[in-house]
C-alpha cells in the first residue's frame, strides 16, 4: 500500500484564501533577523543552519514550515520535518499553527525519526518480509530474545551476556549495517559469533513478525536501497525536508535523509556541534560538519545572536565549552545588557541541596532578587542521572510544591521502587497479600500461575493470608522442585524480616538509646531494608539483568534506601509514601519540571537549577571510563546544553557528600565548576535560610557569614570557604555524622514521631505535623485527619502524626 490518501484531505483543509496569500509578506517574517529570514526564504536547494544555542534555529525552522505552506510551495502532508522528541514535534506543530493563525490539520510527517519510520514501514513491511501489523519490541523483550539465542547456541551467557550482544547489534544498526554487510573488521566481535548471532536474531524477529527500535530505521533504509520505485515515490512526495538537532543524527538516520533528499535536494538541517550529546547512542557529529560536502552549493547560515539568555549565562556556558578541543568555535552575543550572574552553591549533602532548591523555588515564585514572580512552569531542575530526581520529588511532595517529571515516571511509581516497597510492606505486615502477589515471583522463583493459584487456594481454604497459605501448601507437599525450595526461602525470609522489625522489650536500662525515642528495634531499618533487598534476590536480579536500564534501576534502589534515612522506621516511611501518593492530584496547575539534561535539549526556561555537579556524577564516571576524553567532552557539551537552557537565572550546585547504599561518600565538586569564568559567577551562601537550623548550610551561615574571596583561586575553593568545608560547623557535622550509628537518621530530631502523642482532635483545631508544618483540621475520617496546612496545602494524614499546635512550639523544625 503506497497511495497517498492524505492528499485529498489537504485540498479541503487548506482554504483558498490561504493559498492566495502566496508571495504576500507574512508577519512571521518580521520577527526574524536577516540571517534567519534568508534561511526561511531560501526555499530551493540545501540549507544548513549551524549555530550556537538559543540563536533561533528552531524558530527559523518553524517559520520555514509556515512559509512553505503560506506560499503554497507544499501542502502540510508534503513536508517531512524531523524533530528529536515527540514533545518537540507537538510544540512545532502548535507553533506552525500559531504562525499561520490557525490549527494545522495534517502534517502527518512531522515527528521523530522513529515515529515517521513506523508509518513508512507499516506501508511497506512486506518488502522486508514482515506483515504490516508487526510488533515493536521493547528493550526487555529484545534482551530476552537474545538470551534465548545465546543459550540455544551453547554460549556461556555469563561470559557473553545478552546485554553486550544487544549493544553490539544496536551499534551496527545505528550504522545501517544489515547482517549481510557488517564489515569484516567486526568479525571478532562477541567471541567471533557476533555477525552470526545478529543474523539469527533478525531471522527470529521476522518469524515473530517483530522489529526492535533500531530496525525501524534500518528496514526503511533497506527498502529505499533495494526498491528504487518506492524511494522515488517518496522523493517526489516529500517536497521539502527539515531536520532539527541534526548534530545528533546517527549514520542510519543520515543515510535515510540523504536517500530522500537526493532528488530535489530541498533539505534544511539545523544544529549545533557543541550540543552533540548522543555519541553514546551512535550519533555522529561529523554528519553536520560534512553537510556542505554532501550537499554541494548548500546555503550556510551562521547565527550569532542569542535571544534566550542573559550575558552572564551565555558567558558561563561559553567558558565551559571552550575547554573542548576540536570544535568549530562560534562566537555568541546577546543584546541583553543586564541580568543575574550564574549562581553557584555547595551543600553538605543531597538532601540539603534539595531542601535549598525547594526554598529557592518558593522564593522565585514570590518574586525575589529583583526578578518578577515566576510561575512554577518557568522553573526547571535538570539532572545528569534520573536517580537524582528522588531527593527533589520527596522534598517537593513534602512541602506541597507541584512538579512534573518529564521523560519518565515519577520516582515512587517506578517498577523497581514498587517492587522493593512491596518487600518492605511484607516485612512490616506479612498479611499484605497484594504485596505478596506482586513479588512472589519477582525475581523469578519458578512460581508460575499454577503455583500462585495453589497458594491462593490453600490460603482461602484455611482463611489465612498468602504467606500462611504458602506455608500450608508446602507442608501438604502441594508444590515440589525448585519452586518449593524458593518459596520456602521466601516465606522464611519474610518471617525473619518481620521478626527483626518487632520492637525489643527493654529490661536493661543501658539499652535505652539516647535520642529520646522509646522504641528499640533489633536492627536499624536501613540495614534491614538493605538486607531485604539483598536476601530477596532483588538486587541480584537487577545486577544480572543486563538490559540498558539495569544500572539505572540499581541506582534507584540505592536512592530508595537513602530516602529511608529521614524516617525512624519502615512503617513511617511506607505511610509517608502512601499518603503523598494519595495526596497527589493530577492538577493541571503550574508545576516545576524535573528532567534529565538529555531530555532538556532544545527547551528553555526562565530559571534553571543544575544540581549534582560533582565529579563522577557529572561528568559521569561511566562515560569517562567507557569513552575517555571523548566521553568527557560529551559530558562537557551536556553542561553547555544545561546552562544554555536558562533564560534569566541559572543555579549550579553540588553536594559534598552523597549517601550511596548506606555509605556516606564524599564527593569532589565537578571539574566543570572550575571551568566557569569567575566574573560571571556569584558564589552563594544560603543566607539565613536555615539560620540556626540543623543543616550544614545553617551552620555555615553562622560560622562563616560572608564570602571570603581572599587568596583562593578556584571557584569550588571559594564555595568551600563560603560554605561548609572549613567551617567549625562542618567539622562538627562531620564528627557527628561519622559517630552516628548506621541507620540512625540524621534528622531524627525532626522526624521522630511520638506515638504517644495521639490527641483527640476536632474540626477547626490548629495542629502541627513534623513534615507539613502548621495547619487546621478540616475533617476527620477514622484515624485520618483532613488538614489544610498553611504551607503544604490540603492533605490527609494519620492522626497520631500530628500534635496540637501549641505543644509544637519547642519542636525544632
Ligand atoms: P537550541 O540550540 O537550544 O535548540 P535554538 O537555536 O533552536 O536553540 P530557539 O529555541 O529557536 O533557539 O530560540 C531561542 C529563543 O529565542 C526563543 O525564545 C525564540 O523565540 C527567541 N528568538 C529566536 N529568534 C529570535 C528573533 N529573531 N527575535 C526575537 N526572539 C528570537
Ligand atoms: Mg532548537
Amino acid at each position: 500500500m503506497s497511495s497517498f490518501d492524505e492528499a485529498d484531505a489537504f485540498d479541503a483543509a487548506v482554504p483558498l484564501s490561504q493559498r492566495a496569500m502566496a508571495g504576500a509578506r507574512a508577519p512571521y517574517l518580521d520577527d526574524l533577523n536577516p540571517a534567519q529570514r534568508k534561511a526561511v526564504e531560501t526555499l530551493d536547494g540545501p540549507v544548513l543552519m549551524l549555530a550556537g544555542a538559543g540563536t533561533g534555529k528552531t524558530k527559523a525552522l518553524t517559520a520555514r514550515i509556515a512559509h512553505l505552506m503560506m506560499t503554497g510551495r507544499a501542502r502540510p502532508n508534503e513536508v517531512l520535518a524531523v524533530t528529536f522528541t515527540n514533545k518537540a514535534a507537538r510544540e512545532m506543530k502548535d507553533r506552525v499553527g500559531r504562525l499561520l493563525g490557525q490549527t494545522v490539520e495534517g502534517m502527518p510527517w512531522l515527528g521523530t525519526f522513529h515515529a515517521i519510520c513506523v508509518k513508512l514501514l507499516r506501508r511497506h513491511a512486506e518488502l522486508v518480509g514482515l506483515k504490516s501489523n508487526f510488533t515493536i519490541l521493547d528493550t526487555d523483550d529484545q534482551i530476552r530474545l537474545m538470551k534465548q539465542l545465546i543459550l540455544a547456541e551453547n554460549i556461556d551467557e555469563k561470559r557473553w551476556p545478552a546485554r553486550q550482544l544487544a549493544g553490539l547489534i544496536d551499534g551496527w544498526k545505528n550504522r545501517a549495517w544489515t547482517p549481510g554487510n557488517v564489515p569484516a573488521s567486526e568479525a571478532a566481535a562477541f567471541n567471533n559469533r557476533g555477525t552470526e548471532l545478529y543474523d539469527f536474531y533478525q531471522q527470529r524477529l521476522k518469524t515473530l513478525n517483530a522489529v526492535d527500535f533500531g530496525d525501524l530505521l534500518l528496514h526503511v533504509v533497506t527498502i529505499f536501497q533495494t526498491h528504487n520505485d518506492v524511494l522515488e515515490q517518496y522523493q517526489r512526495w516529500f517536497k521539502y525536508i527539515l531536520v532539527d538537532e541534526y548534530q545528533d543524527t546517527n549514520v542510519a538516520q543520515y543515510m535515510w535523509l540523504r536517500l530522500l533528499a537526493q532528488g530535489h535536494r530541498n533539505i534544511c538541517c539545523v544544529g549545533d556541534d557543541d550540543q552533540s550529546i548522543y555519541g553514546w547512542r551512535g550519533a555522529e557529529v561529523g554528519n553536520i560538519l560534512r553537510f556542505e560536502k554532501d550537499f554541494e552549493g548548500a546555503h550556510v547560515v551562521r547565527l550569532e545572536q542569542n535571544y534566550r539568555s542573559t550575558p552572564h549565562i551565555l558567558a558561563a556556558a561559553s567558558g565551559v565549552i571552550d575547554a573542548n578541543q576540536g570544535r568549530l568555535g562560534k562566537s555568541l552575543w546577546t543584546a541583553e545588557e543586564s541580568g543575574e550572574k550564574v549562581r553557584l552553591i555547595g551543600h553538605w549533602d543531597g538532601e540539603e541541596e534539595a531542601r535549598w532548591i525547594g526554598e529557592d523555588v518558593e522564593s522565585l515564585q514570590r518574586g525575589t532578587r529583583g526578578l518578577d514572580p515566576m510561575s512554577l512552569d518557568d522553573i526547571a531542575i535538570l539532572v545528569r542521572a534520573s536517580h537524582q530526581m528522588r531527593a527533589f520529588e520527596d522534598r517537593f511532595l513534602t512541602i506541597g510544591l507541584p512538579y512534573r517529571v518529564i521523560g519518565g515516571p515519577r520516582f515512587y511509581e517506578r517498577m523497581e521502587i514498587r517492587d522493593a516497597m512491596a518487600y518492605f510492606r511484607l516485612a512490616v505486615s506479612p498479611d499484605d497479600d497484594l504485596a505478596f502477589e506482586r513479588v512472589v515471583n519477582t525475581p523469578k522463583r519458578g512460581l508460575g500461575d499454577k503455583a500462585q493459584k495453589n497458594i491462593q487456594l490453600a490460603a482461602r481454604e484455611n482463611g489465612a493470608n498468602l504467606v500462611d497459605g504458602a506455608r500450608i501448601l508446602l507442608a501438604d507437599k502441594g508444590l515440589g522442585g525448585k519452586g518449593a525450595v524458593e518459596l520456602r526461602r521466601l516465606i522464611d525470609n519474610i518471617e525473619r524480616w518481620h521478626e527483626l522489625i518487632r520492637p525489643v522489650v527493654m529490661d536493661d536500662e543501658d539499652a535505652v538509646i539516647d535520642d529520646g525515642t522509646s522504641v528499640q528495634t533489633r536492627i536499624s531499618h536501613i540495614e534491614l531494608a538493605e538486607q531485604i533487598l539483598e536476601e530477596s534476590g532483588y538486587v541480584a536480579h537487577w545486577q544480572n539483568d543486563k538490559t540498558p536500564e539495569g544500572p539505572g534501576r540499581l541506582e534507584n534502589l540505592k536512592e530508595l534506601v537513602k530516602a529511608l534515612e529521614q524516617f525512624e522506621n519502615l512503617q513511617g516511611f511506607l505511610e509517608h509514601v502512601s499518603l503523598i501518593m494519595d495526596n497527589e492530584s493530577n492538577s493541571s496547575g503550574a508545576k516545576v519540571s524535573i528532567m534529565t539534561l538529555h531530555g532538556a535539549k532544545g527547551l528553555e526556561f526562565p530559571a534553571v537549577f543544575l544540581p549534582g555537579w560533582e565529579d563522577g556524577l557529572f561528568p559521569s564516571q561511566r562515560s569517562m571510563d567507557e569513552s575517555g576524553l571523548k566521553g568527557l567532552e560529551e559530558e562537557r557539551r551536556l553542561a553547555y546544553v544545561g546552562i544554555t537552557r536558562a533564560e534569566r537565572l541559572a543555579t549550579i550546585s553540588f553536594a559534598a557528600n552523597r549517601r550511596v547504599y548506606g555509605q556516606w561518600q564524599s564527593a569532589m565538586p565537578s571539574r566543570f565548576i572550575d571551568e566557569l569564568p569567575t566574573k560571571h559567577v556569584e558564589v552563594l551562601t544560603p543566607p539565613g535560610l536555615y539560620g540556626g537550623g540543623y543543616g550544614a548550610a545553617g551552620m555555615a551561615a553562622q560560622a562563616s557569614p560572608s564570602i571570603s574571596m581572599g587568596s583562593k583561586s578556584t571557584l569550588h575553593e571559594r564555595v568551600a570557604d563560603a560554605n561548609v568545608y572549613n567551617s567549625p560547623g562542618w567539622k562538627r557535622m562531620q564528627a557527628r555524622s561519622s559517630a552516628r550509628p548506621m541507620g540512625q537518621p540524621r534528622e531524627s530530631r525532626n522526624m521522630v514521631i511520638d506515638a504517644t502523642a495521639i490527641s483527640a482532635h476536632t474540626e477547626g483545631d490548629r495542629v502541627f505535623h513534623q513534615k507539613f508544618g502548621y495547619g487546621t483540621v478540616m475533617g476527620i475520617e477514622g484515624d485520618k485527619l483532613d488538614i489544610a496546612f498553611d504551607k503544604a496545602g490540603s492533605k490527609k494524614v494519620v492522626a497520631r502524626f500530628v500534635t496540637d499546635a501549641d505543644s509544637a512550639g519547642d519542636v525544632p523544625f
